[in-house]
């Protein structure tokens, strides 16, 4: 769940706590979109001085809801390799239940920002998919991150590979286990051009066989997704073979929760 602060959701936090407690959540976490150490923009992350508003203002949720929902404090950070010094500086700043890592950049780009759109048109979409899946393979081998997010946003304009990709996937689900990364089944993908949960249904049967573990995301930018697809989510997850899923708190997994 996103706040205000990045820029680009809408919607008070306590909007996002209501929507949650109407569709039946009993636990939830704010993840907005940390500081950008690389590039400066207000309209895709929180800037270093906001931190402390954003912390307070999770905490005053946390605690005015308290007898109605557990409210998570967590934060989604880019992976911007050349800044892992930074980044685990500004991440141990402060308190956070789980960091969730995202790859939103190649080199520059930000592929998946609708403002740079047309530069897929001077890319070979093959190379994109591999940089990007090797990008997200690296960002779970920093120890940076708790959580992937959306790792095959790539797709998420519906630009597809013409080449086999199993062997990154292969690759990434290796390195997922060797790293001890969850995974996020991320809902939001239906809404997107992609229009299917990110990751894809085959990738996930691969990372189960390997045996990583997974969270639920809405990528909320606006109250109202709290939650959204929650139901085709967990049968995306029960699809590729999971049978639970796990729960954070301070950094660590502490419940496991049956689907
Ligand atoms: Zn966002
Ligand atoms: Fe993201």
């Amino acid at each position: 769940m996103h706040t205000p602060l990045c820029g680009h959701a809408s919607g008070a936090p306590e909007e996002y706590v209501q929507h949650a407690i109407a569709v039946g959540l009993k636990e939830i976490g704010f993840s907005d979109h940390a500081p950008l150490l690389a590039y400066q923009d207000p309209g895709i992350a929180m800037d270093i001085a906001q931190l402390p508003l954003y912390h307070q203002m999770i905490e005053t949720m946390r605690a005015k809801y308290a007898d109605q929902i557990t409210v998570r404090v967590g934060v989604e950070a880019d992976f911007l390799p050349g800044f892992e010094d930074g980044t685990r500086q500004m991440l141990a700043a402060y308190p956070y239940d789980y960091v969730i890592g995202s790859v939103h950049f190649i080199a520059k780009w930000g592929f998946d920002d609708p403002i740079q759109l047309t530069e897929w048109d001077q890319k070979d979409v093959n190379e994109v998919y591999r940089e990007y899946f090797k990008l997200v393979r690296q960002s779970a081998l920093t120890g940076l991150f708790d959580i992937l997010g959306h790792i095959d946003l790539v797709k998420k304009f519906n630009f597809h590979p013409t080449e086999d990709m199993t062997d990154e996937i292969q690759a990434n689900a290796e390195a997922f286990r060797t790293a001890r990364v969850v995974i996020e089944i991320n809902s939001s993908g239906l809404h997107k051009p992609a229009g299917e949960i990110y990751p894809a249904l085959d990738h996930l049967k691969v990372y189960r066989a390997h045996g990583v573990p997974i969270t639920f995301g809405s990528d909320a930018h606006k109250p109202v997704q709290v939650g959204r697809d929650f139901a085709k989510a967990r049968d995306w997850a029960l699809a590729a073979g999971y049978s639970e899923y796990v729960m954070f708190e301070k950094r660590r997994i502490v419940r496991t929760v049956k689907l």
